[in-house]
C-alpha cells in the first residue's frame, strides 16, 4: 500500500480515538449536570415545602388566637345575661352568643383542613428529603468515578493530539490539508475502505478506472463522488 496512505490511516484511528474520548467527555459532563441539576430541583421544592409549612404555623397562630377572640366574646355575653333588663336585649345577647360559637366552629373546621394539609407536606418533605439525602450520596459517589474518568480521558485527548501532530507533519502539506478537509466537511472520517467496488464512505459504486488505479497503488486516490480518500485491503 502507499506509505502516505498507511499514515492517513494511522492518523484517522488516532482522529477517531480523540473523537471517542471527548465524546466520552460530553457524555460524563452531561450525566455529571444532570444530576446536579435534579439535587438544586429537589432542594428547591424541599424548601418550598418549608416554606408551606411556615406559613401555615402563622394562619394556625392567627385562627387560635381568632377562637380565644370569640370565646372571651361568648363567656362575656354570657355573664351579661344575668344583667339584662328588657327581654329583646335578652334575645339579642342570645344570639349574639349563636352567632359566636358558630363562627368558632367555623374557624375550627378552617384549622382541621390546615393541619390536615400539614400533615400531608410533612410527609412528602420527608420524603423528599430523604431522596436527596440517597442521589446526593449517589452523586459524591459517582463524581469521584466521574472525575478520574474525565481525567484519563483528558490525558488521552492531549496525548493523541501531539501524536497526530507527528503524524499530520509526516505527511506532505497538501495532502495533510486535503485530509483535514474531507474530515471537516465529512464529520468523521476521510479516508475509507473500497468492499465490493463501492466507496466505504457514500456507498456508491466506483468507476473500474478508478479501481485499476487503486489497484497499482502508486497514487492516492479519491472517490470521484464524495471526494474521500480510498484504500483497499
Ligand atoms: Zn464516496
Amino acid at each position: 500500500m502507499n506509505e502516505q496512505l498507511i499514515k492517513l490511516i494511522e492518523l484517522q484511528d488516532i482522529d477517531s480515538k480523540i473523537d471517542e474520548a471527548n465524546n466520552n467527555i460530553e457524555k460524563i459532563n452531561g450525566e455529571m449536570n444532570f444530576l446536579r441539576e435534579t439535587l438544586v430541583k429537589e432542594k428547591e421544592q424541599i424548601e418550598s415545602a418549608k416554606k408551606d409549612i411556615t406559613n401555615s404555623n402563622i394562619l394556625k397562630k392567627e385562627k387560635e388566637v381568632e377562637i380565644a377572640s370569640i370565646e372571651e366574646k361568648i363567656k362575656k355575653h354570657n355573664m351579661e345575661l344575668n344583667a339584662v333588663k328588657t327581654n329583646d336585649a335578652y334575645k339579642a345577647l342570645l344570639t349574639e352568643i349563636e352567632n359566636g360559637k358558630n363562627e368558632k366552629l367555623k374557624i375550627e373546621d378552617e384549622l382541621l383542613v390546615l393541619m390536615e394539609a400539614d400533615e400531608k407536606t410533612y410527609k412528602d418533605m420527608k420524603n423528599l428529603q430523604k431522596e436527596y439525602e440517597n442521589k446526593e450520596s449517589e452523586f459524591v459517589e459517582k463524581k469521584a468515578l466521574f472525575e478520574s474518568d474525565l481525567k484519563k480521558s483528558g490525558e488521552l485527548v492531549s496525548q493523541r493530539i501531539s501524536e497526530r501532530k507527528t503524524k499530520l507533519a509526516e505527511l506532505p502539506k497538501n495532502i495533510a490539508d486535503k485530509y483535514e478537509n474531507i474530515r471537516k466537511n465529512k464529520n468523521g472520517a476521510a479516508v475509507v475502505m473500497v468492499e465490493d467496488n463501492a466507496c466505504g464512505g457514500c456507498h456508491r459504486n466506483l468507476p473500474i478506472h478508478i479501481i485499476d488505479e487503486l489497484k497499482k497503488g502508486k497514487d492516492l486516490i479519491t472517490c470521484n463522488n464524495c471526494m474521500r480518500i480510498l484504500y483497499q485491503k
